[in-house]
């Protein structure tokens, strides 16, 4: 008599060890899980470090020159860097001198993961939900998304050699749109918002069960990756905690996990347990978690996002409540600013530095900005700022406010005739 009964498998997902809810902890098995059968909350990969053999600095920098260094504290195969993959991270810690001196602060560093291969930190999170798909048996990459998660999941499946399927808002900034069709694959725009998408995804995924939605099946994959700052940022300082970071926040899922990443390296032994403080920033277009912050509420209540910030502009925040956690917890706080404050963000920070910001990091800069003058972030202190996308994505937030100081005839007392010498 013979039985036929699946073949399973128990996936490699390094010292990855189960799910567990983050609203009642129960544990699931490692697979395509996001939701607690128990609760529906939220599901969060969980570890063993202790198995296998000790993780250590050097051990650390013995790795290669991207976020496959810090793989065994990711949910990926131990052979994940020979994979085909974009190879994402190592981006520069840039010591910001003249930033801190306009800002009247001691010591000031820039996170610039503009630096990644398609020119946001999307491509970390992306990269460990294709590593984690691959290994659960997922055959295509996908994603609702609203902008930069769009262009990593076409070019890093592209890498890959698998298929991707994309869908964004229809009103999404045109650069967006070509710097994600480029790479071929499925691309469809929705006319709707974000949330908007983000449903029709939800629903999509639950018909096409080979799909992998970066975002939505194999999230708690994908937040993984955005340890990889956290860790990067730690290392750059020369192992050590700063006291002070301000990060965007769309879904929130980038902030919480840097905070994970820094208890992992204290629990770890890698770094001194020192305190650090968490900021969030909002574009106040699109400002559900800093409202909440500000009005002592737990919950997040969704809004309709009206910002040129589109990057952040998530509605309705999976990981917003966790996002009040994180600040309160580590005595931070969310803050907001307006699309001209942002504005003057993006020109505050590549005139300072030289770096070109996406919307994004303007709201990041104009956040730290207004933080110190209300007195909220210490100038005293060690801060990173994370600056996460890239300005040539968004030429259009800038466009109606820099250009030439003038056009001239092609003769050198045309120019000296502007008084511009
Ligand atoms: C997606 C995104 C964020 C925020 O990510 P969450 O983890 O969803 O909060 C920040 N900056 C840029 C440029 C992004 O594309
Ligand atoms: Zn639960």
């Amino acid at each position: 008599m013979s039985v036929t009964s699946p073949v399973i498998t128990t996936p490699d997902l390094g010292r990855a060890t189960e799910l567990v809810c983050r609203e009642c902890a129960t544990s699931t098995p490692l697979g395509p899980h996001y939701a607690c059968g128990e609760c529906f909350g939220p599901l969060e990969v969980a570890y063993d470090f202790s198995a296998g053999p000790a993780i250590t600095r050097e051990s650390i920098e013995a790795g290669p020159h991207n976020i496959w260094r810090y793989r065994e504290l990711l949910p990926v195969p131990s052979n994940v860097a020979d994979i085909p993959n974009l190879e994402p991270g190592a981006t520069p810690l840039v010591r910001a001198h003249n930033l801190a001196r306009a800002l009247g602060m001691r010591a000031l560093w820039v996170k610039d993961d503009s630096a990644n291969p398609t020119h946001s930190f999307k491509d970390r999170v992306v990269a460990c939900a294709l590593a984690a798909a691959r290994e659960l048996g997922f055959t295509t990459l996908a994603c609702p998304s609203t902008g930069n998660l769009a262009n990593a999941v076409a070019a890093a499946a592209a890498r890959a050699g698998i298929r991707s399927v994309v869908l964004i808002p229809a009103d999404l900034e045109q650069q967006k749109i070509v710097t994600t069709a480029v790479y071929g694959g499925t691309l469809v725009a929705v006319e709707g918002t974000y949330d908007d998408v983000n449903r029709v995804a939800s629903e999509l995924a639950g018909d096409h069960d080979d799909w992998a939605f970066v975002n939505v099946n194999v999230r708690p994959y994908y937040a993984e990756g955005s340890k990889t700052l956290g860790y990067e940022v730690a290392e750059g300082l020369g192992w050590r905690l700063p006291q002070q970071v301000v990060i965007p926040v769309a879904s929130g899922s980038q902030l919480t996990k840097v905070d994970k990443a820094f208890r992992e390296l204290v629990t770890l032994g890698l770094v001194d347990d020192s305190p650090y403080r968490i900021f969030g920033a909002q574009a106040t277009g699109c400002s559900p978690v800093s409202a909440a912050f500000k009005a002592g509420h737990d919950v997040v209540r969704p809004v309709r996002p009206d910002t040129i910030a589109k990057s952040l502009a998530i509605g309705n925040p999976a990981d917003g409540p966790y996002v009040l956690d994180t600040a309160r917890r580590t005595g931070g706080r969310v803050e907001d600013v307006t699309d001209e404050e942002l504005v003057e963000g993006i020109r505050l920070l590549a005139e300072t530095e030289g770096i070109f910001a996406e919307t994004a990091g303007g709201v990041t800069i104009a956040t730290l900005r207004k933080l110190l003058a209300a007195g909220e972030l210490d100038p005293e202190a060690d801060t990173v700022v994370f600056n996460t996308g890239e300005g040539l994505k968004t030429l259009g937030a800038v466009s109606p406010v820099v250009g030439p100081a003038a056009t001239i005839k092609a003769s050198a007392a045309a120019f000296e005739a502007t008084g511009l010498g």
